[in-house]
């Protein structure tokens, strides 16, 4: 146990973790032998396109230092907010960091929330100042940022490039000398910390976790604390570039477990494992289920593809248990899935895998925050779409999720924010100046405020340089309204939206406005309109379309007209017929983008 040492990477997206991390298996040789893919801690498409290391994966490094042999344990984790309970799990089972920081960029607000979850859980932090090879780095200033942050000496930053290669070294030995080796007792009842876990078509669900008492040997009978289930470890082993079965795992070490688990639903992050004989007298702290902090119908655009996309969402969950489902039905939609997600990041991959992994072409409606509607023989009723809440006559309020927002910016740009999160209905909690000319402001906010467009207009009133990041704070009391869409007089129950009644007006007008642009003119004359109750507070008129496709051909080249109207079939794949209204896809999500 005193040669291992189990540690994790806090960075921004885009200050080089990836890079840094394919680094250390080139330096200790982890990769040898094997092509040296780029990027090897992400290996989904998707997670390369878009940067962000969706999943947390574990990798183990071999180093040999003053003749000792050393075994790190390299604990990925997610650099997205949707993703934060994850990454205090994994944050968990380590007792180090590396804090990158770009030296071109310097601190940004995710950073400083993993930064600071970190340092609570006592870990040893080895700042590195990455990207020095390029010109435009600024070493002091970051320096200085890093010193107040972590309060280190300057002697103990790192200069880095994952691109050269320079400080690699340098890094494995800090890895060593400073990080401390793990506490466990070996010889306690079993403990055993799940940081993560994925699916395997052909081995089911492979657990992933760090002993922190006791060990654990190839056959034993275990239990999982949070589900009470038990399973025999069929293999238990160590994480490499693939995964080498051992026979035992012992206090401090990170390895995985495959015990027959067919669901990602059985495993849960931050769950204990014990032994069923001699087992642990309480499990590990800190677990927590999590809760979806979106819903949003998913409708295929096909009735016919239901049962395929009932099938498909289940095969995503399988490796996605934060993904929730339940069949439901939709006046204007036809029958569907009312999904929960974590967030619309979140909402949007499996969105976008739904697409590419699946091939299923889906609408999905006006995404929905989990509110609490009280009735007034006090029943609680969780509201997860706009037909869920109450009756007026029933209800007697509703609350909604707050979170606590963080965003550090430059101060030319704070007014701008400030106004920004004022029209979200936030309130100010702190301001705060840093080093240089960076700004920290943190904001109470509802979380309907941001899951709608939020993040996108801080970063283009900033110019991309605001960083944000958010937790949780409990719900408080507020004031909504049911605002539904109405075209030709028909109320579309997907584009339905709940929205503070202070801003409903104003929200039908521009969603109105939105649709008029997106609804492409059809042979009749669409009329768009936005009521509250019985009220129309908003109305847009789409003019007909006088044009005929076929015209143009003259009735002479059949092929050619053939062509046309194929072509213009294929266009419809996107659209769905609403009452006699064609409707585009993107006009479903048209809301999370008003201006
Ligand atoms: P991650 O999002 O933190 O994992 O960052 P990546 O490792 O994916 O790197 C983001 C971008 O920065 C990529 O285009 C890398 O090629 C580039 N990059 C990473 N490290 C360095 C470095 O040390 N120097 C330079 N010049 N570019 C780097
Ligand atoms: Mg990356």
């Amino acid at each position: 146990m005193n040669n291992i040492r189990n540690f994790c990477i806090i960075a921004h997206i885009d200050h080089g973790k990836s890079t840094l991390a394919d680094r250390l298996l080139e330096y200790t040789k982890t990769l040898e032998g094997k092509a040296l893919t780029e990027q090897t801690l992400d290996n989904m498409d998707l997670e390369r396109e878009r940067g962000i290391t969706i999943k947390s994966h574990a990798i183990q490094m071999n180093y040999e230092k003053n003749g000792q042999k050393y075994t790190l344990n390299l604990i990925d984790t997610p650099g997205h907010v949707d993703f934060s309970y994850e990454v205090s799990r994994s944050i968990a089972a380590c007792e180090g960091a590396l804090l990158i920081v770009d030296a071109t960029q310097g601190i940004q607000a995710q950073t400083i929330s993993n930064l600071y979850q970190a340092i609570n859980h006592d870990l040893h932090i080895i700042p590195i100042l990455n990207k020095m090879d390029l010109p435009n780095a600024m070493p002091e200033e970051v320096e200085d940022q890093i010193i107040e942050l972590v309060g280190c000496d300057r002697s103990e930053i790192i200069h880095a490039s994952g691109k050269t290669g320079l400080g690699v070294y340098d890094i494995l030995d800090a890895i060593i000398e400073r990080v401390p080796a793990p506490k466990g007792d070996g010889n306690a009842p079993l403990q055993c910390l799940i940081f993560d876990s994925v699916f395997n078509s052909f081995r089911g669900i492979i657990a992933y976790f760090k002993v922190v008492n006791g060990s654990i040997s190839k056959g034993d009978l275990v239990k999982f604390v949070a589900t009470g289930k038990e399973y025999y470890a069929d293999e238990v082993g160590v994480l490499r570039l693939d995964l080498q079965p051992c026979e035992k795992l012992g206090a401090g070490n990170v390895g995985y477990i495959i015990s027959g688990i067919k669901t990602s639903k059985e495993v849960k992050v931050g769950d204990t494992i014990t032994h069923v004989k001699n087992p642990c007298s309480k499990a590990i702290e800190g677990f927590e289920e999590v809760k979806p902090m979106v819903f949003a119908g998913v409708y295929p655009i096909d009735a016919e593809d239901y049962e395929d996309l009932r099938a498909s969402i289940e095969k995503l969950q399988l490796n996605d248990a934060s993904l929730t489902f339940q069949p439901e039905s939709s006046a204007a939609l036809g029958f569907g899935f009312r999904c929960g997600f974590l967030g619309l990041l979140h909402m949007e991959i499996i969105q976008e895998r739904l697409d590419r992994e699946f091939d299923m072409n889906v609408i999905t409606t006006v995404p929905n925050v989990p509110y609490k509607a009280y009735t007034k023989k006090d029943e609680l009723v969780e509201v997860h779409m706009p037909s869920m809440l109450p009756e007026a006559t029933l209800l007697d309020h509703v609350e909604e999720p707050y979170i606590r927002a963080q965003v550090i910016t430059k101060t030319e740009y704070i007014g701008s924010i400030m106004t920004l999160c004022l029209g979200k209905r936030g309130e100010l909690i702190k301001q705060n100046y840093l080093m240089g000319d960076r700004v920290e402001i943190e904001y109470d906010m509802p979380l309907a405020e941001i899951v709608f467009d939020f993040y996108d207009k801080l970063k283009s009133i900033s110019r991309g340089y605001a960083s944000f990041d958010y937790y949780p704070i409990g719900y408080r009391t507020s004031k909504l309204a049911k605002l539904d869409i109405l075209l030709n007089s028909e109320p579309v129950d997907a584009l339905s939206t709940l929205t503070h009644v202070d801003n409903a007006q104003t929200f039908g007008r521009k969603m109105c406005e939105k649709l008029q642009e997106l609804i492409p003119r059809q042979q009749f004359d669409i009329a768009i309109q936005a009521a509250i109750g019985a009220k129309i507070v908003a109305r847009e008129t789409i003019k007909a379309l006088r044009k005929d496709v076929t015209a143009k051909c003259y009735g002479g080249d059949i092929s050619r007209k053939r062509k046309l109207l194929e072509k213009q079939k294929k266009g419809k794949k996107k659209m769905k017929q609403i009452g006699n209204v064609e409707v585009p896809q993107k006009a479903f999500l048209a809301v999370l983008k008003l201006d």
